[in-house]
């Protein structure tokens, strides 16, 4: 078992049986819970538009070589500038070079899972740079030292008594303060950040290829201060947030912020076209978007699970699954956590090292009854799991229990064979696996053929 396997089965173990996190999970999910039929109420029908978007989507990945390329003609004709980035390493190496080329001594950053993905934030401290993250959930992270519980609440873990112990310790606040209180406690912290930092750099929730820009999506206003401040902005996009249009984005504001938050709107919706032109007054000098695929043409040139790139992060998914509510986002060890997270992972890194996160599902189908564009996530944690199969990423012990069990249940004379006492064991031996969280199969005593003979009488 490979260890990515055995170190999700250790921490699943533990977090499921820990009553006070699943207290503080079920406390803010079920917040989450009320806020969204508000939040899906301003959709005339949300069972079609969540049907259009994920039309568009469908469209905009089937067109993704054009799309992009559409994007880079239109964003570099006002002087920004896009960098291509096959892989983490690339990106990174990128964005070292513009940090060097601006001596680059600090950074404000906003809340990306893209360059979580990246591990952003320990490259550019090896490289001697600060960087800060300025959403407020990512701040609360940043300072334990933790990776963000959740794609769009990174700290949905920890109460509001943690986050006052948190802000006590590491930056010897009065105890017990307020959440109001943190917040005025980060907001003062922070905002000298955004004045002092050469470089801003955010990710983008859409890519708006017709018109070269970014849209940016935010609760708090922190992404805005980060591009506008810096003298750079450098936004890192994975090559999947592309739609068409900027019309588009009628319908994709508000259902991200449906199904992300509950609300009808997120509160800053900013649309970045390039760095400050000659008649604007504010913006930075330079703007580079760093066009990301690390993975994602490997789930592009699978046409089954080519779906899985429609995803707008919205995180709907995490918060319906019975699993991710039990083990919590950092069991997965992974950046994307949950059901999408368990269907794009085993292609974004390996197959035969993360097949495991598609087999912790009970495929209830509440991911995809749940999801804002309606992609079919429990059938593609079935599709991965045949994928599995079919490369070979299985144990051999496997492989031939299910020989065995697939010949025996074929035969009639086999499953005659032997008392219910013999098959129990056999069975029960032979699935060690299946039965370590399950009770025994258990045998009838009498054969079918025994029991329809009986019948006939
Ligand atoms: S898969 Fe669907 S529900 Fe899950 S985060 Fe993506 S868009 Fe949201």
């Amino acid at each position: 078992m490979p260890e990515s396997a055995s170190t999700f089965i250790a921490k699943s173990t533990v977090k499921s049986a820990d009553l006070d996190h699943r207290r503080k999970i079920n406390f803010n999910i079920g917040r989450y819970n009320a806020a969204v039929p508000a939040g899906k109420a301003q959709f005339p029908d949300i069972s079609s538009a969540r049907e259009r978007a994920k039309n568009i989507k469908w469209r905009a990945i089937e067109t993704l070589d054009e799309q992009l390329e559409n994007f880079e003609a239109a964003f570099t004709k006002r002087g920004g500038k896009v960098i291509w980035a096959a892989d983490a390493g690339q990106a990174l190496q990128e964005i070292k070079k513009i940090c060097e080329a601006k001596n680059c001594r600090s950074i404000v950053k906003s809340k990306s899972m893209v360059t979580e993905e990246l591990k952003l934030n320990d490259f550019l401290h090896e490289q001697g740079i600060e960087s800060v993250e300025t959403d407020l959930g990512e701040y609360i992270q940043q300072l334990d030292g933790e990776p963000p519980y959740h794609i769009v609440t990174p700290a949905m873990h920890k109460s509001k008594e943690d986050v006052a112990k948190l802000f006590y310790e590491k930056l010897h606040t009065a105890p017990n303060l307020s959440p109001e209180a943190l917040t005025l406690v980060a907001r003062e912290k922070l905002r000298k950040k955004y004045t002092e930092a050469e470089i801003g750099i955010t990710g983008g929730n859409f890519l708006i290829a017709d018109i070269g820009a970014i849209a940016v999506t935010e609760n708090e206003g922190n992404a805005r201060l980060s591009c506008a401040f810096p003298k750079t902005h450098i936004a890192i996009v994975g090559i999947e947030k592309i739609i068409p249009s900027v019309t588009d984005l009628g319908l994709f504001w508000p259902l991200l912020s449906a199904f992300g938050t509950g609300q009808q709107i997120t509160v800053y919706n900013t649309i970045v076209t390039g760095p400050r032109q000659a008649n604007e007054t504010d913006g930075p000098d330079d703007m580079y978007v760093i066009l990301l695929d690390n993975g994602r043409t490997n789930i592009l040139a699978n046409p089954k699970t080519r779906e899985s790139l429609y995803c707008i992060r919205c995180g709907a998914c995490l918060n319906a699954c019975p699993v991710y509510k039990n083990i919590g986002g950092h069991a997965y060890g992974t950046t994307y956590s949950g059901p999408i997270g368990a269907v794009i992972t085993p292609h974004l890194r390996q197959m035969d090292e993360w097949k495991h996160l598609s087999y912790a599902s009970s495929l209830c189908g509440n991911c995809t009854e749940v999801c804002a564009v309606k992609i079919n996530l429990h059938e593609l944690l079935l599709e991965n799991r045949h994928e599995a199969v079919k490369q070979g990423a299985v144990p051999g012990s496997e492989k031939i229990a299910w020989k065995i069990w697939k010949k025996a249940s074929l035969n009639r004379n086999l499953m005659n064979k032997g008392s219910r006492k013999i098959k129990n064991w056999v069975v029960n031996k032979l699935f060690k696996g299946w039965t370590a969280h399950r009770a025994d199969l258990d045998f009838s005593e009498k054969t079918f053929n025994e029991m329809w003979r009986e019948k006939k009488k």
